[in-house]
């Protein structure tokens, strides 16, 4: 595996085995290569509106082949939603800028209540307009509700005449400037209360395009719907359905995010060794620094293990079921670990390239601005830790009996995504014993050590656990559930690290700084004034172990892996 671990646009290897998967790949790649590093900054500089993009999708029917399930493919063999697919596009379209990337995000999420939902004709319209290059939208969010969509105001009421209309606006909108189909969140003002989806097209004259709230090429739109005449025609879902379907959209939509910070970080990666690699300072370049080293070590390691992580976590979402549903787990996860994860990797590299990041002609200096926004898209970093700790003590102390899980690349549409069915009963979800895959890499020192800390968490969480004050408190409940977070991404990094045959030095220095963040969570909780002495007596033992160094290891993956990167990929001016 670690040959071809950063993405390199000048060898492309796709995951996909099929040539029209494949041909998507490369072709967009291509496209990036061809329109050059030089016009792809003076566009994100002058925030030009990708059209040129979005010509190129619809000449290649893109869009249509990623975002089509196969029922609604109307015979084209490479029509299909699929997971492990739209991932490995994320990170291509990320890695040429994030601004492209999420023209695809907001239309993945745009099409979720579509798929999801009760109307046939509109899915059938929305495989139509796919084939002619149109983008999509999400309306869920309002400007004065963020997270709390309980408290959407935009109404749906009666004409008097079995139709209705729409009212309200909507904030932080991506596409919603040329969206075909927006799906719009709201509530019937029918004496009912129910929730509804329903779709509305920027075209209309009903349909105000207030502003771009971002300074940014993408659009991210304020839009305000006056009088929005609604048929059935344009109703998707309704009542505690339409609901699960804005948070079972926002399950799809998460996992998406992850690759696309990894894209990003991956281009940086190339600019950062090639900028310290051929920089002479006190006669010495300055990648031959110690420090220099060590972080382009760190760096490189907590990207492997984000792309191990997502790639593993990739397959639970394929497999999910109604009888399995780890990904509810897995995929927050994925959102709060990859994408900070991401933020912590720029930031050792741009401490070693410095002011070269500032330059406008570098990826870097467009990355350094873009890469705080994954995180807080499809709900912050907060809100995905609150979620994730409902399944913790699930996770530590009741695990049920699955069959394994295999590498899932074959060219399947992921049809369960769309009926993944009500939002509730997390409590109930359960996983597989997370105990053994560590077993079976304790030999390696760090995974040791890492096994000592994360035994100590769970001992803590058997006999002092939060007690109810700290549990409503978030200023103690998030760490614990960040600190949980550390072990579930270990987990699945191990178990790709198995499946991928990954070399054993990198599986012991990537916990090298595994260990190093659980004891920093550690810290956290043991100076929170709300922890309780048997849970600072935990924390005290979790900060003091600490990962066995090994020189030679870290010099060896420094030499075998990163140096070589230097000169390996620059894009094409
Ligand atoms: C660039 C961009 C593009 C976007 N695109 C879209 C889009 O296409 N469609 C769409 O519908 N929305 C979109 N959004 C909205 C995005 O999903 C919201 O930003 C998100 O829901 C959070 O809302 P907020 O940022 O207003 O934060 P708020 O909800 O106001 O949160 C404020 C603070 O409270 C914390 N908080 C909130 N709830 C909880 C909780 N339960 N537990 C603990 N802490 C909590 C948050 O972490 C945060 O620190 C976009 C946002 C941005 C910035």
């Amino acid at each position: 595996m670690p040959d071809n671990l950063l993405m390199q646009p000048n060898h492309y290897r796709s995951l996909m085995a099929e040539p029209g998967s494949r041909a998507i790949m490369e072709k967009t790649i291509r496209f990036f290569e061809n329109k050059g590093k030089t016009q792809l900054l003076e566009d994100f500089w002058n925030r030009v509106w990708y059209r040129d993009f979005l010509d190129f999708l619809k000449k290649e029917q893109i869009f249509a082949k990623l975002l089509t399930p196969a029922e609604y493919a109307d015979g084209d063999p490479d029509c299909r939603w699929d997971t492990a697919r739209n991932n490995e596009f994320s990170e291509i379209l990320a890695f040429y800028g994030l601004g492209y990337w999420y023209c695809f995000q907001v239309s993945i999420l745009g099409l979720g209540p579509i798929w999801m939902g009760d109307n046939e004709d509109a899915k059938r319209k929305a495989a139509r307009l796919l084939k002619e290059g149109a983008i999509f939208a999400f309306g869920l969010s309002e400007r004065d509700h963020g997270a709390d969509i309980y408290s959407t105001e935009t109404r749906l009421s009666p004409d008097g005449e079995g139709r209705w209309l729409a009212n309200g606006e909507k904030y932080y909108i991506g596409n919603g400037n040329e969206a075909e189909m927006v799906s719009t969140f709201g509530k019937m003002d029918d004496g009912s209360g129910d929730y509804v989806f329903f779709v509305t097209n920027y075209r209309h004259k009903r349909y105000e395009l207030k502003k771009n709230i971002v300074s940014h090429q993408e659009y991210v739109a304020n839009f305000a719907l006056h009088d929005y005449p609604i048929t059935d025609d344009d109703i998707l879902i309704r009542g505690s359905r339409a609901w699960d379907t804005a948070l079972n959209t926002v399950n799809i939509g998460k996992f998406n995010i992850g690759p696309g910070s990894i894209g990003v970080v991956e281009h940086c990666f190339y600019e950062a060794i090639n900028q310290a690699s051929n920089r002479t300072l006190y006669g010495m370049h300055v990648s031959d620094m110690p420090h220099v080293q060590k972080g382009f070590l760190d760096a490189w390691l907590r990207l492997t293990a984000m792309k191990l992580y997502q790639r593993r976590a990739t397959d639970y979402f394929r497999n999910a079921s109604n009888e399995d549903r780890r990904y509810l787990l897995y995929n927050p996860t994925s959102k709060m670990k990859v994408t900070t994860q991401a933020e912590q990797v720029l930031m050792l590299l741009w401490n070693i390239i410095a002011a070269k990041g500032f330059e406008r002609d570098t990826y870097f200096s467009m990355a350094a601005s873009d890469i705080w926004g994954p995180s807080k898209l499809e709900g912050t970093v907060h809100v995905n830790v609150q979620l994730i700790r409902k399944f913790m003590m699930n996770y530590f102390f009741n695990p049920a009996d699955y069959a394994e899980i295999k590498a899932t690349l074959d060219a399947r549409s992921d049809d369960y995504l769309f009926r993944q069915g009500p939002a509730k009963g997390l409590g109930k979800v359960r996983f597989h014993d997370f105990a053994p895959v560590f077993s079976r890499h304790s030999d390696l020192p760090n995974v040791g050590r890492f096994i000592e800390q994360l035994e100590r968490f769970r001992s803590m969480l058997q006999e002092a656990p939060p007690n109810e004050i700290q549990d409503k408190d978030p200023s103690f409940a998030l760490p614990v559930g960040e600190m949980f977070s550390v072990v579930v991404y270990a987990q699945l990094i191990l178990e790709q690290a198995s499946l991928d045959k990954l070399e054993a030095p990198i599986i012991n220095q990537i916990f090298d700084f595994m260990v190093r963040d659980f004891a920093g969570f550690g810290l956290e909780i043991y100076g929170n004034p709300s922890a309780g002495e048997a849970q600072r007596d935990a924390c005290r033992d979790i900060m003091c172990i600490r990962p066995l160094p090994n020189r030679n290891e870290a010099d060896s993956i420094f030499q075998q892996y990163i140096r070589p990167l230097n000169g390996a990929y620059e894009m094409r001016p």
